[in-house]
């Protein structure tokens, strides 16, 4: 097999990527511990962002007795908080990694800048559009889900899952919803590849041919509804609030993370917390490859997985020959 090196980048994490080793046969159960033990521990952004959901929750989020009746108050703290989120966490990252270049290119996977203009983008340029998208559409449609499902559990509409009666269940919803958002949104990505989706809505995102913090969540409003439209599943999966806050958080700023263009936090030479990903880094550059993520290994088996070789690049091509009919 020809492992070698793809052309015009300046990082690539170890070769051919790897996907869960759930879905291999012989199973190889060390594999599957050291799965899961490296995207939970000791330091990752799953971790984290399980964290942030249980702070918003006790000190950020009014209380369900207060929801049960729709009113401007609690909705415009719950839609503060999470610009305050969103903010903090691409902003953190675009200033770590491009403004103050902290990590100068260790870790970055495209040698390229990020685009400051360029007729393709709203407000002139890569950063100002991805921001713009990102706060006034993103940040508002994740309230919106957020304040749907919060007054459905209050008011009973939805089914609760309490740690009291489901302690087991109660833990473990946090190991599925990521789980689930990678069936999911490889489905709805291929969906929004259908070319008339292609052309109205999702080549918005698509505008970044490289990516930073800010263009995770940076896509079309019908877009938005349909991503963060995940949240849905808990009108028949029983979910806490707190888990409610999980997904939604899950969804918004992994977006940001794994579109943060270095493979993670370099401390010590070491790649200390894993960030972005080269799966979807490609998925960027080369368009027709790699719609969903590692968790669950889509691509593969519907032959559309790029794992970073030369072999692979030349497989890709070929396909995209057969799309087009040339
Ligand atoms: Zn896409
Ligand atoms: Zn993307």
């Amino acid at each position: 097999m020809d492992n070698s090196e793809l052309k015009g980048w300046n990082h690539v994490p170890t070769l051919p990527l790897k996907v869960s080793p759930f879905f291999t046969w012989p199973l190889r159960p060390l594999d599957m511990l050291a799965w899961i033990w490296n995207s939970w521990f000791l330091i990752t952004e799953k971790l984290i962002i399980v964290c942030i959901a249980i702070i918003s929750f006790y000190w950020f989020q009014p209380p369900l007795s207060e929801i049960k009746t729709l009113a401007f108050g609690w909705i415009f703290e719950m839609y503060v908080r999470n610009m305050i989120l969103m903010t903090t966490v691409a902003g953190g990252l675009h200033l770590y990694f491009y403004t103050f270049t902290k990590q100068g290119k260790k870790l970055r996977f495209d040698p390229r800048p990020l685009m400051k203009n360029g007729r393709q983008f709203t407000l002139g340029g890569q950063i100002k559009d991805n921001m713009f998208w990102t706060l006034a559409s993103g940040v508002t449609i994740w309230t919106i889900y957020e304040v749907l499902m919060f007054w459905a559990l209050a008011n009973g509409y939805a089914p609760l899952l309490t740690w009291a009666a489901h302690p087991v269940w109660f833990i473990m919803m946090f190991l599925l919803i990521p789980i689930w958002e990678s069936f999911y949104f490889y489905w709805i990505h291929r969906f929004l590849h259908i070319p008339f989706l292609y052309k109205h809505v999702h080549a918005l995102h698509h505008r970044n041919i490289n990516v930073g913090p800010w263009s995770g969540l940076s896509m079309h409003p019908v877009e938005h509804v349909i991503f963060l439209g995940s949240v849905m599943i808990h009108w028949i999966i029983a979910a806490h609030p707190v888990h409610i806050l999980f997904h939604l958080q899950y969804y918004a700023l992994t977006a940001a993370t794994t579109h943060t263009g270095f493979e993670g936090v370099s401390i010590k030479d070491e790649n200390r917390l894993v960030l972005g990903r080269f799966h979807h880094q490609m998925h960027h550059r080369y368009f027709e490859c790699n719609y969903g993520s590692l968790e669950i290994p889509w691509d593969k088996f519907f032959g559309s997985f790029h794992d970073g070789t030369n072999e692979a690049d030349k497989r890709m091509k070929e396909r995209r020959k057969r799309m087009t009919g040339a």
